[in-house]
C-alpha cells in the first residue's frame, strides 16, 4: 500500500480544486514559511476523520474552509480525497485503490465517502485501524510531536505502541464488547426488577386464577343453559317459519292474481290511453278549425270595418260632390243667362253688321262706278 494522491478544493489555503501525485518514490514538500506545508498535512489528517480542531490549528471545524483573501472570496465548503494504493490489499477493502473523501460545508453538515459511496466515520475508522494510518496513526508525525512523545505519560505513549502493534483493532473491538456487556447486564439488571415486580404478583393472581376457573365452570353452566334455551327458541322459531311460508304461499297466490288483474287494467288503461289520445287529437284539431274560423272572423269584422269607414268616407264624398254639383249648376245657369245676354249682343251685332255690309255694298258699287266712269274717262 502506498500514498498515490491528495486532492483539495477549499481546504485552508487552497481554494481552487488541487491535486499532488506522490509516486513510489519520497517526497518532499518544501516553500517559505506560511506558504501552506503544515496544511498539505492537515489535509491527510483531516480526511483521516481528524475532529480534534486543536490538532487541525484551529478553533472551530469551519476554519478548515478557505475564508477568503483581499482578493478572493470565501469558499461554502473545504474537500479532500486521499488516494492510497491497495493491490496488496492492505486495507481490508476488495479494490486496488481506495478513495477517501470528506466534505464539510459552513451550514456544519459533512459527509465520507469510500471510493465514492457514502459511508460514515466509523467505517473509515474501522478501514485504517491498525494500518498506522488513522486518526491517531503513528505514520502522521507533526512539528513538535516527537518531542511530545518523548515526553508524553507512558499510557500515553503505550497508545501509540499499540497502534503499531496492531492490537488497537483489538482494544477498540475490546472497548465496544465491554460496551455491550454493560448495555447486557443493565438490561438484566432491569429484567430482574421486572422479575421481582411479578414475583409479588403471583398470589393475587393465583386468587384470581381460582376465580376465574369458577367463573369458567359458570359460564359452561350457563352456555348449555343458553343452549336449551336456543334450541327451544329454534324450534318455535321453525314452527314460526313454517306458519309464516304457508301464510306467504296463500299470499302468493293472492298476489299473482291480483298481479294478472293488475296486468288486465294496465292493459285496459292502455287502450283508454290509446283512446284518449286519438280524441285529444281530434279535439286539437276541432280547436285548430275553430281557430282557423275565428281567425277568418277577426279578418272579416276587420274588412267590415274598413268597408263602413269607406262608406262613411264615400257618403261625405258624395256630400261634398254634391254641394259641389249645386255650386256647379248655380254657376252653369249664371253662364247660361251670360250665354243668352251673348246671343242677343251676337245678334244686334249681326244685323249691324248686316246693316254695314250693305253700306260697304253700296259704297263698292259706288266705287266700281266710279272706277268705270274714271275708265271711259
Ligand atoms: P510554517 O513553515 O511557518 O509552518 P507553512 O508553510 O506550514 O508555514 P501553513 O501553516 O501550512 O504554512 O499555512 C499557513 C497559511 O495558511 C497562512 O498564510 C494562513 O493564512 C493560511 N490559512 C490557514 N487557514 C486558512 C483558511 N481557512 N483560509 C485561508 N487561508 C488559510
Amino acid at each position: 500500500m502506498y500514498l498515490k494522491s491528495l486532492e483539495m478544493q477549499g481546504f485552508k489555503s487552497f481554494p481552487d480544486k488541487i491535486k499532488l501525485d506522490f509516486g513510489k518514490g519520497m517526497t518532499a514538500v518544501v516553500g517559505p514559511n506560511g506558504s501552506g506545508k503544515s496544511n498539505i498535512a492537515d489535509a491527510v489528517k483531516w480526511v483521516l476523520g481528524e475532529q480534534s480542531t486543536k490538532s487541525l490549528r484551529g478553533s472551530k471545524m469551519e476554519d478548515v474552509i478557505f475564508s477568503g483573501t483581499g482578493s478572493r472570496k470565501a469558499q461554502g465548503f473545504a474537500e479532500v480525497t486521499l488516494r492510497l494504493d491497495n493491490s496488496d490489499r492492505s486495507l481490508d477493502y476488495d479494490a486496488d485503490e481506495v478513495a477517501v473523501t470528506r466534505r464539510y460545508f459552513r451550514s456544519g453538515d459533512s459527509e465520507y465517502k469510500i471510493n465514492g459511496a457514502a459511508v460514515r466515520l466509523k467505517d473509515i475508522n474501522e478501514l485504517f485501524m491498525d494500518t498506522g494510518i488513522g486518526r491517531d496513526g503513528y505514520s502522521m508525525v507533526s512539528q513538535g510531536r516527537i518531542e511530545e512523545m518523548v515526553s508524553a505519560k507512558s499510557e500515553d505513549r503505550r497508545e501509540m505502541f499499540e497502534e503499531a502493534a496492531g492490537i488497537s483493532h483489538y482494544r477498540y473491538r475490546r472497548s465496544d464488547a465491554i460496551k455491550r456487556l454493560d448495555a447486557a447486564e443493565e438490561n438484566l439488571l432491569r429484567l430482574r426488577d421486572i422479575l421481582t415486580e411479578l414475583e409479588s404478583r403471583v398470589g393475587p393472581l393465583k386468587e384470581q386464577s381460582e376465580k376465574a376457573k369458577i367463573f369458567l365452570e359458570l359460564s359452561e353452566k350457563r352456555k348449555g343453559l343458553e343452549i336449551g334455551l336456543w334450541l327451544d327458541q329454534l324450534e318455535k322459531s321453525a314452527a314460526q317459519i313454517r306458519d309464516a311460508a304457508n301464510k306467504y304461499n296463500v299470499a302468493k297466490v293472492r298476489y299473482d292474481e291480483i298481479c294478472a288483474d293488475l296486468d288486465k287494467l294496465i292493459q285496459q288503461g292502455e287502450t283508454q290511453s290509446a283512446e284518449i289520445s286519438g280524441l285529444d287529437y281530434k279535439a286539437e284539431e276541432r280547436r285548430r278549425e275553430v281557430h282557423d274560423i275565428e281567425e277568418k272572423i277577426s279578418a272579416e269584422q276587420a274588412a267590415s270595418a274598413v268597408r263602413e269607414n269607406t262608406i262613411v268616407h264615400n257618403e261625405e264624398t258624395i256630400g261634398r260632390a254634391r254641394r259641389d254639383m249645386e255650386a256647379e249648376n248655380t254657376a252653369l245657369a249664371d253662364v247660361e243667362r251670360r250665354i243668352a245676354d251673348c246671343g242677343s249682343e251676337v245678334a244686334a251685332l249681326l244685323e249691324k253688321a248686316g246693316t254695314l255690309k250693305a253700306e260697304e255694298d253700296a259704297v263698292d258699287a259706288e266705287i266700281a262706278a266710279l272706277r268705270d266712269k274714271d275708265a271711259a274717262a
